[in-house]
């Protein structure tokens, strides 16, 4: 994938106190073929080689820094600025309901993501939506809309098959209007390809409802293809902003690295996977440590903080901060992370992790948890708070206690040491993992 790729490219210069002009072009053209491999539109790879290149070039040698890894820097920032910089919120309207309409491919996931969205709303600001069924064209559309909003609860305005898709979004919106909805999502036909009867009949829509957001729903797994239907919607709709869907598939990077760039439009969600929770909000700059393999240590927070006590996490992260991490703690996020699944998935975004197979698999087995819970059960209180109080004598009794051998004690406690480092340094900005892999 991506991610190796340019690790790879970069791992060349690891050590090197000073880069040459070769080094320089040798490391440029590993990352340009990486980003083409990934199915980075052409310009966009062609822009960012160029302007990383110049960077590079007239780079002054910062502090702190050997020089690869302020290429590391300076390839971090560019991706994060390609994809946008910072976040764009939803729009709103001044008076409510807000209006937003979904369009794209068929099945790139507007249905789906119009549930994941409305599910947001009403978790995140306690929002009353309402969703309009306009994807006449297939009944099983209506149905699935139906079925959705069931899920999570929100109302489905329909009226079957045999009404124009404009009269029926005419007809939702006055019923938003008299039920005093906040949020009206117009749940839209895809077609295969882009073609003009579509595009007539969204333009239609758009016309009648006057939408705060024209969210285009694109389907990252289908790379370059995923850039040009965005130019193509974006051209006949000027869209507000992009979704991005299925970025837990395999392909993560070359489509949100692409669509920024070529069509202007922001990112502002991504869907990575297909439970009505698997939404999050784009941030470009963690999408690029993503990209760059550092982990994700704040979307990890961030999930914490969403499904569980806010003033927890926020603990968490000044404990980060000063370092004062302990198996309390340990013991809390990982009943945490336990109860949020899939494992896998939220490992990865732990620093250090995605780039540490064997500590990822070490970690990822639900018995290993929960002999690392046994063992933690079987502390004292000050053995939890003041870990550096485990001597080898402690550890035999820990372990006979826990009923795990004493090597698998040392082996957790050296474990809890390396993250308990590596949160420290992520909280601090130090990104480890890059780090760690430039010092090797
Ligand atoms: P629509 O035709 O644009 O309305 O697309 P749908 O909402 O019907 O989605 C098409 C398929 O993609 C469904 O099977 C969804 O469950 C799936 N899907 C949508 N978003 C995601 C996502 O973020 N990740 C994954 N893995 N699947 C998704
Ligand atoms: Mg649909």
């Amino acid at each position: 994938g991506l991610t190796e790729r340019l690790q790879n490219a970069m791992k060349k210069l690891r050590g090197k106190g000073k880069i040459s002009e070769a080094d320089l072009r040798d490391t440029m053209r590993e990352i340009r073929l990486a980003l083409l491999e990934a199915d980075v539109n052409f310009d966009v790879v062609k822009d960012f080689v160029k302007t990383v290149r110049e960077r590079a070039v007239g780079a002054k040698v910062l502090e702190g820094l050997n020089p690869a890894q302020q290429i590391v820097k300076i390839v971090d920032e560019e991706l994060t600025k390609t994809m946008g910089e910072t976040e764009v919120p939803l729009n709103k309207a001044p008076k409510i309901p807000t209006i937003i309409m979904m369009v794209g491919l068929q099945g790139a996931g507007k249905t789906t993501t119009a549930g994941k969205l409305a599910n947001h709303l009403k978790t995140d600001e306690n929002a009353r939506p309402l969703m309009i069924a306009a994807d006449v064209y297939r009944p099983a559309a209506i149905d699935q809309l139906v079925t959705v909003g069931k899920q999570i609860d929100v109302p489905v305005f329909e009226m079957g098959t045999d009404t124009d898709p404009v009269e029926i979004v005419r007809q939702g919106l006055a019923k938003a209007e008299e039920d005093h909805n906040d949020y009206v999502f117009i749940d839209t036909a895809g077609r295969l390809q882009i073609d003009e009867q579509l595009m007539d009949e969204l333009a239609r829509i758009k016309e009648l409802a006057h939408p705060n957001e024209i969210m285009l729903v694109v389907d990252a797994m289908t790379g370059q293809n995923a850039v040009a239907t965005a130019q193509g919607f974006n051209d006949k709709l000027d869209v507000t902003g992009v979704i991005l869907t299925k970025l837990d598939g395999d392909t993560r990077g070359g489509a949100a690295l692409s669509i920024r760039a070529v069509t202007g439009k922001p990112i502002k969600f991504v869907g990575e996977g297909e439970k009505m929770s698997d939404l999050d909000v784009f941030h470009p700059d963690r999408m690029a440590s993503r990209i760059l393999g550092m982990g994700d240590m704040l979307s990890l927070i961030e999930k914490t903080q969403k499904e569980y006590d806010e003033k927890q996490a926020q603990e968490l992260t000044e404990k980060m901060r000063e370092n004062s991490f302990d198996f309390n703690d340990f013991l809390d996020q990982m009943e945490q992370i336990q109860k949020m699944g899939p494992m896998d998935q939220l490992m990865k975004m732990i620093p250090g992790m995605a780039n540490n197979p064997a500590l990822a698999n070490a970690q990822m087995d639900p018995k290993d948890m929960d002999h690392i819970k046994a063992v933690i059960y079987s502390m004292t209180e000050q053995e939890r708070t003041e870990p550096d109080v485990l001597n080898p004598s402690r550890r035999r009794r820990i372990a006979a206690g826990s009923g795990r051998p004493v090597q698998e004690v040392n082996r957790m406690i050296k474990q809890f040491n390396q993250m308990k480092k590596m949160m420290n340094q992520v909280s601090k900005g130090n990104f480890s993992g890059m780090q760690g892999m430039m010092n090797n």
